[in-house]
Formats: C-alpha cells, structure tokens, sequence
C-alpha cells in the first residue's frame, strides 16, 4: 500500500509545517543520490579507513539530516565542508549539523533582509504606515495597506521555513 508521503509529499510536509523544517522520508531516487554523494564523499579521502559499523551510523545520521534539511542543502553542506583547508577526514554527522545550521541561519538573515517595504505611495500620506483609511457600512475605520499585507505574508513565510 501506497503511504500519503507517496501520493501527495506536499501534504504530508505540511502537516509539520511548524516545526523548523518537515522531516519527509527521502524517495527511492533521493537515496540513491544520497548514497551516491557518501561513495563520493568516501572516495575523496582515500587515506581514510572509516569502520563499516562507523560508517553505518554516519549513514543513519547524515539520512536524518537529509530529510530534515532537504538532500540539496546536505550536499551543499558536505561540500562546503570537504572544501575547508583543514577537513581532512570526513566530516563527523554533528559537523554537518552544524554546518546545516549554520547555513539555515544565513538563508533566513538574508530573506529577513529582502523584506517587502513597509510603506508604499498609497499608505505614507495616510493615517499611519501602513494603514488606509476605509469606509464599512457607513462607518470609517482603517485597515492593512497592501504593503503590510505583503510584508506579514514574507515574514509569515520565513517562520515557516526556519522557524520563529
Ligand atoms: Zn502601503
């Protein structure tokens, strides 16, 4: 029987979409990629013996990460590791972690940075920043202008994305 992760993976994921990102199993093509990349990361350190029970659990781990993270981003931060003048093993699951992490936090400082404007043409000369005046049933009130709306909804999307 086919699992809804199968069938429709968008509902699945968003069903945890609170917490900091939707832990979604990988799919059969994803963990071929996966083990493709720990072959290669394996093959990079050729001086290297890792124990298979070692490796064993570094896979478990780094499979994890994967499907927390996302595949794109675990390869990004293997790389970004392998990379590091100092790396001369492979790198240890909780450097990887770390590294995600740390990745995470510069993706969200950056989104965080290319927040829509607060205050637009229509909103500036208004009552406040933000706000334009209407009027509901006869009554005058004030309500969000559309480049508060469009700010909320970003900022709504970066906490889902990463986290409050
Ligand atoms: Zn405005």
């Amino acid at each position: 029987m086919e699992s809804v992760s199968q069938i429709a993976p968008e509902l699945s994921a968003g069903s945890t979409a609170a917490l900091t990102r939707s832990a979604a199993p990988l799919s059969v093509v994803e963990i071929t990629q996966f083990d493709q990349m720990l072959a290669g990361m394996v093959a990079y350190y050729p001086h290297q013996e890792i124990p298979s029970e070692t490796m064993e659990q570094f896979r478990w781990e780094l499979r994890r990460l994967a499907e927390i993270h996302g595949l794109p981003a675990l390869r990004e931060a293997m790389l970004s590791l392998r990379r590091r003048p100092h790396q001369k093993f492979f790198p240890h699951p909780n450097d990887v972690q770390g590294e995600l992490e740390a990745m995470a936090t510069r993706a969200k400082q950056k989104a965080e940075k290319s927040l829509p404007p607060l205050g637009c043409v229509v909103c500036r000369e208004s009552v406040a920043i933000g706000l334009v005046p209407i009027e509901r049933n006869g009554e005058r009130c004030v309500e969000m202008c559309e480049c508060r709306k469009a700010r909320e909804a970003a900022r709504k999307e970066i906490a889902n994305t990463w986290g409050c």
